[in-house]
């Protein structure tokens, strides 16, 4: 018997359940494999979704759904919030005392906002002129507030890299700058991004061209922004090195941390509590019969569902050489690949690995029909059914045709080398 243990029933986890299910189908049928799923939320929350909610473009009810619906009714879902991993003892202990034995362990407990890190971030003004949209919560809460706002300074700040889905606080800002307009008050919101990047993001090539799309819609731009704390009093946003940003609404990207339980199993984790992971493999460096995937990783690519989803290709083989005694394949090659919906009905295109910065050019053909690094409409109504694809490809485990797990240079435009 071979039991299969998954941490989180999230994005990752979710996907590797019902992949690994398809793959020992047999097994899990004729009770030789077991996989087993753990979770202590019952809802399951479509997070690309969190965005639109500020803006009225949907209400929570539209981006959840029951954790357990996803889940193909061959895998045990397991309720509860995990206490530690065990891996002397090849066991998880949960909060309620349970003790759950594993084969192989999949680690997908993602990544959570962590706003108490931050001198102030919770303070007075929490949820009142300081909200982030990263939570279910937040997002609501910011939506209340920007629906009666009369206007004012409007601060979007990244307090640490890394966070999930980097470009989401830059698209909060493009979608900010078409709001007001669309409310007839752009005028009256003084927009600004603020972040710890040298650049408006993390490659060059891209950098240039966000940053020129802030330029363009007015929104200003402050780098190497290290948040240190939060003066409600004054509301003001204070770097490390002094610098104040007055606000009148500031919109947060806190601190990103892995799961807490994991504290537990330090030789399991960095100083960040993500998984030390090899990257091509998806294996833990610490525990053979231990993998991660998803945002708990500490994998230098983008905390992304599509990571996710690319992730699983690989890992899915890799348990099934793991289980059958047979090495592990250096698959996973950092892919990322990610929507930047910019206003007004036009988006971007990012697609990118471990050594290939975001380039320009069409995807996946040669021909298109998605513009690489270029605004388009088509982009954005790819970004919009991403939320199908989400549900109903993605979650279930599919693969997605002609976008294979590895990164192509079909399409793009490589730069000039001298
Ligand atoms: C605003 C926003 C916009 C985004 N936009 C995009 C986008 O356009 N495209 C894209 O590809 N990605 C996007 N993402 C990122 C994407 O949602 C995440 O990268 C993805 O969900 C990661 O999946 P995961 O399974 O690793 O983590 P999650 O989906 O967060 O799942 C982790 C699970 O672990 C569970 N868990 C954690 N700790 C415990 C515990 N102690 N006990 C029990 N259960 C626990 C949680 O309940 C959760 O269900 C966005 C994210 C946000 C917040």
């Amino acid at each position: 018997m071979s039991r299969i243990l998954i941490l989180g029933a999230g994005t990752a986890g979710t996907i590797m359940a019902n992949r690994l299910r398809r793959r020992f189908a047999k097994d899990v049928a004729a009770g030789k494999t077991s996989i087993t799923v753990v979770d202590e939320d019952p809802r399951h929350i479509y997070q690309p979704g969190l965005l639109f909610v500020p803006f009225g473009v949907y209400r929570p009810d539209d981006i959840v759904r029951p954790r357990r619906m996803q889940l193909h009714e061959d895998v045990t879902y397991k309720p509860g919030a995990i206490e530690m991993v065990i891996p002397e003892d090849h066991a998880v202990l949960l909060k309620d005392g349970t003790r759950l034995p594993y084969d192989v362990l999949v680690v997908a407990t993602g990544t959570r906002i962590a706003p108490e890190e931050t001198e102030g971030m919770m303070g007075p003004e929490w949820h009142h002129a300081v909200f982030d949209f990263y939570t279910v919560e937040g997002a609501t809460a910011l939506a209340r507030k920007l629906s009666t706002w009369r206007g004012g300074k409007l601060v979007v700040n990244v307090v640490e890299m890394p966070i999930k889905c980097p470009v989401a606080p830059l698209e909060f800002s493009f979608l900010a700058d078409w709001y007001f307009t669309m409310r007839h008050m752009r005028d009256t919101v003084d927009i600004t991004y603020a972040t710890p990047l040298d650049g408006a993001f993390t490659r060059p090539i891209a950098a240039q061209h966000i940053g020129d799309l802030l330029d363009r819609k007015h929104i200003g731009l402050v780098t190497e922004f290290n948040a240190g704390r939060v003066d409600n009093e004054r509301k003001v946003l204070v770097s490390w090195d002094g610098r104040e940003l007055p606000f009148d609404v500031l919109v947060t990207i806190p601190l990103h941390q892995g799961a807490a339980y994991l504290k537990a199993t330090p030789s399991l984790v960095d100083d960040n509590l993500f998984v030390r992971t090899n990257p091509a493999t998806l294996q833990s460096t610490a525990f053979p019969d231990i993998f991660a995937i998803g945002d708990a990783t500490n994998l230098p690519t983008s905390k992304a569902g599509s990571v996710a989803h690319f992730e699983s290709e690989v890992l899915d083989d890799n348990i099934g050489h793991f289980l059958a005694g047979e090495p592990l394949e250096d698959g996973f090659d950092g892919h990322a690949n990610c929507f930047v919906e910019t206003g007004f009905d036009q988006a971007l295109l990012l697609d990118f690995n471990y050594d290939t910065e975001p380039l320009p050019g069409r995807y996946p053909l040669p021909i298109g029909p998605m513009t690489l690094l270029g605004e388009s409409r088509m982009n954005h109504m790819g970004k919009m059914a991403f939320k199908w694809v989400y549900w109903n490809l993605l979650l279930p485990g599919h693969t997605i045709p002609g976008i294979p797990a590895r990164m192509s240079m079909r399409g793009k435009l490589a730069p000039a080398t001298t």
